[in-house]
């Protein structure tokens, strides 16, 4: 018998191999959900989503006349705030205005585009159905649709307090909630408390991440510049601050260059000539005064500095790194094992970097992976920074949980804290293996962290991306203005953290942006607050769903087993499940990666097709064999009963298909009609891989 998919040992696998549970090889899928009134197995676990009724404007509109009232009441009320406004000026435009024939005129023009808009939106992918399986997006939820959509009218600009009186604190607090989330410090008034604010995706909460890193990084050498331009004697690790070389001073932690900074201010006297001095050099001595280019002239020999992150990263990597003028050839992509960063091809990069005197800027750990919802061992990734830091290389680390971030809200209780192991492990089958476990419970020791609302969120687009850094005074150093640290202790404890942070585009990579957003986003928090009682269910949820559907892909697998390998390549660790299929006999990637476009093109997007006569939806990736270690690779090919792959070979293609299924919708199995839809689509997979195969000549597989 064919082993339908890999199974790991317990550092690697996790749906698979880490389970304290096998699991069993189920009945034909078909049994289970050949009609809606077939009942759940005993595998399925709580697919109740009842509390979740009110969350959503629900896949046949239930909710729309709560949405209706919610949102005409709330409109009106904006109206009555206009007119409470000087309600006694007369309105501009005059009642009689409506009959002039240009008014008349632009209305039907309005009226006739906006139709022709809501025709055009008809052609969407219907996200609020549970037959919908493909891309990390949802139907949003219902507060932050409501929140958006009611605070859109005041036309709220989150840049600073003035554009933004209603909506900038709420920002801040998102920022807070967050952090909380993630286990970073959340109380404002403590010094080293979490700052976090939401950028259009997280692209943007990327591409801030390195240029905040960058600021700190090169700090320390800004500051001995500028003392030695003002002849400011001050010492730093027992000597003279001249004394310490480029290298021990580019190699400090992020506490340790937030200390160094504080210690050199409280070294400086306050209100004195020489202070001003010493700040306006420091100043014009950061790298983002100077610039590379005459950064590394002032520093010759410094080699430039290099950002590690797993292959599996988000292409958003490549740009930040363009954009940053870093160098994209500066982005060094470490191998994986698994799709999980291989840890001790990590050590090794470290190694030579500390011995070749190469700057780490960080190493980004990645919190699942755009295609396989896999996650870097984050524990293991803390634990080489602090064991490097040791041997004199510094480096932060930045987690891009893009796509896992509200994961986290799963693994907090109500109170804060992190809930156990053995308490999660009664909801789930697999869920969450040892590594995953330590990999949420390490996000504490990072150093700031990429999450997108509107990914796990289930927020509309425009509430983006959120970056958050673990120590507010992160952010001084791109700041416009002079260094908070080095500002006077006395104006320092009269400003508080709020109003500091609520000239948010001083601190931050962006300008203007959407104050309506910020309110989606704290609206939701606040009626689903993230933690497991709440907000975690859409994610536990959404993993139960995923556990189900990978015992019924094995359960199609081992019916198929003459016909066709499936395969899945990963296992997974989160809502993100992808399986690789080619007709048994098949030796050619080339003639398997046909074979499953067609297959594909029933589940794919097909603007040429009516919506309606689609079954279901689910996404697609690639794979490339060169991008895997080799045993790792033949492993694959060989369970699709595949070629050993060779660049060389003429015949190869460089990329295999794989079929990607995201699932977030809370209704997958709908337990009040007995609809599963996800044993519905497995039926529906296993009959279109027979149809096709049906329809493929003997000849078209055997080459
Ligand atoms: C989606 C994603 C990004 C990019 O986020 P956008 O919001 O699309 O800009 C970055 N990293 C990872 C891991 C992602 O999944």
């Amino acid at each position: 018998m064919r082993i339908p998919h890999l199974m790991h040992d317990d550092a690697k696998g996790v749906f698979g191999g880490a389970s304290e549970q096998a699991p069993e090889v189920r009945p034909p899928v078909s049994t289970l959900a050949q009609n809606g009134s077939a009942s759940f197995g005993k595998t399925v676990m709580n697919p109740d989503a009842s509390f979740l009724n009110a969350c959503f404007l629900g896949a046949y509109g239930e909710n729309n006349d709560l949405f209706e009232r919610l949102l005409v009441d709330l409109l009106r009320d904006h109206i009555y705030w206009r007119r409470n406004f000087h309600p006694d000026d007369p309105p501009p435009i005059p009642p009689f205005a409506q009959q002039d024939a240009a008014y008349i005129d632009f209305v039907s023009r309005l009226r006739h585009e906006l139709q022709l808009l809501t025709a055009r939106l008809k052609r969407s992918t219907p996200l609020s159905s549970p037959r919908y399986m493909g891309h990390m997006v949802s139907d949003p939820l219902l507060p932050g649709l409501l929140a958006q959509m009611v605070t859109i009218p005041y036309n709220p600009n989150n840049v600073s307090s003035d554009s933004a009186a209603g909506t900038i604190d709420l920002e801040i607090d998102v920022g807070l909630q967050l952090a909380r989330m993630l286990g970073f410090p959340h109380d404002e008034s403590a010094q080293n408390c979490a700052f976090g604010h939401l950028t259009s995706g997280g692209t943007v909460a990327n591409y801030e991440s390195l240029w905040v890193l960058r600021a700190l990084k090169y700090l320390p050498l800004a500051i001995r510049s500028a003392a030695k331009t003002c002849g400011i004697q001050i010492s730093f690790n027992g000597k003279s601050l001249q004394a310490n070389d480029d290298w021990a001073l580019l190699n400090l932690s992020v506490d340790e260059t937030i200390a160094f900074a504080d210690a050199i201010s409280s070294q400086i006297q306050v209100d004195t000539e020489q202070r001003r001095r010493f700040l306006d050099a420091l100043d014009s001595c950061r790298i983002d005064a100077l610039g590379s280019v005459d950064f590394h002239r002032d520093h010759e020999g410094l080699a430039p500095p290099v950002v590690l992150v797993a292959q599996t990263a988000h292409y958003s990597w490549r740009k930040a790194c363009k954009l940053l003028g870093l160098g994209q050839n500066h982005l060094l992509r470490i191998p994986t094992v698994d799709m999980r960063m291989d840890m001790d091809a990590l050590d090794r990069t470290l190694s030579s970097c500390a011995e070749k005197h190469v700057p780490v800027l960080a190493i980004v750990g990645i919190l699942g992976t755009t295609e396989y919802g896999t996650l870097d061992p984050i524990h293991e990734i803390v634990h080489l920074r602090n064991t490097w830091a040791q041997r004199g290389l510094g480096l932060a680390v930045h987690v891009d949980a893009a796509w896992g971030g509200y994961l986290t809200s799963l693994f907090r209780e109500e109170s804060g804290g992190l809930r156990s192991r053995d308490a999660m492990r009664q909801e789930f089958r697999y869920f969450p293996s040892p590594r995953v476990y330590k990999t949420i419970a390490a996000l504490a020791s990072v150093d700031s962290v990429t999450v997108d609302p509107h990914k796990l969120g289930y927020l509309p687009y425009g509430s983006g991306g959120g970056f958050v850094c673990r120590d507010n005074r992160m952010m001084d150093f791109i700041a416009e203005d002079v260094p908070y640290i080095f500002s006077n202790p006395e104006y320092r404890r009269k400003q508080s953290y709020r109003e500091r942070f609520r000239e948010l585009g001083r601190f931050i990579l962006e300008g203007s942006k959407p104050g309506a957003a910020a309110a989606a986003v704290y609206v939701t928090h606040k009626t689903l607050p993230l933690d497991y009682a709440h907000f975690g269910r859409l994610p536990q949820l959404s993993i139960q769903a995923t556990e189900h559907l990978y015992e019924l892909m094995q359960a199609m697998a081992h019916r198929l087993t003459d016909l066709i390998h499936v395969l899945i390549p990963f296992e997974p660790d989160s809502n993100l499940l992808c399986i690789t299929f080619n007709p048994v006999g098949n030796t050619s990637i080339q003639r398997m990666n046909a074979f499953a476009y067609r297959v594909y093109g029933h589940l794919r997007v097909d603007h040429a097709r009516p919506l309606q006569a689609q079954q279901f939806f689910s996404s697609s990736t690639l794979l490339y064999p060169h991008s895997l270690a080799p045993a790792e690779r033949n492993h694959i090919l060989s369970a699709l009963g595949l070629n050993a792959w060779s660049a060389a070979d003429e015949h190869a293609e460089d990329s295999i298909f794989v079929l990607r299924h995201t699932l977030m919708n809370p209704w997958l199995r709908d337990s009040v009609n007995k609809i599963d839809y996800i044993a519905q689509y497995c039926d529906h997979l296993e009959s279109l891989l027979r149809m096709e195969l049906d329809k493929t000549p003997e000849a078209e597989l055997t080459g």
